[in-house]
C-alpha cells in the first residue's frame, strides 16, 4: 500500500496541499502548517496509508507542494 509522507516540521504554511486534497489536509491554526488528517506521527515525520483511488491525486499535491516535503512512498 502507498503512503503519505509528510515532513511536517519544513512546512512553510502555503496552504497549496490542503487547496488540493481538503479531504486529506487541514492547516494548523496553532502554528500555520498543514496537517494530515489521520496519520501516524515518528520523529517529526507523519505517515499516512493511502488506497489506489487516492494515489494520482496524492502524487500531484506532493509535486505542487513548493519545499517537497511531501512524499509519497
Ligand atoms: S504544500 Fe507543502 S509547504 Fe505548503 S502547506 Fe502543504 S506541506 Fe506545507
Amino acid at each position: 500500500m502507498a503512503k503519505i509522507i509528510h515532513y511536517r516540521n519544513k512546512c512553510i504554511g502555503c496552504g497549496i496541499c490542503f487547496e488540493l486534497q481538503p479531504e486529506l489536509w487541514r492547516m494548523s491554526m496553532k502554528d500555520g502548517k498543514a496537517t494530515l488528517l489521520k496519520s501516524t506521527e515518528k520523529k517529526d515525520i507523519f505517515i499516512l496509508p493511502i488506497g489506489d483511488n487516492i494515489l494520482q491525486q496524492s502524487r500531484e499535491v506532493a509535486k505542487a507542494c513548493p519545499v517537497n516535503i511531501i512524499k509519497i512512498q
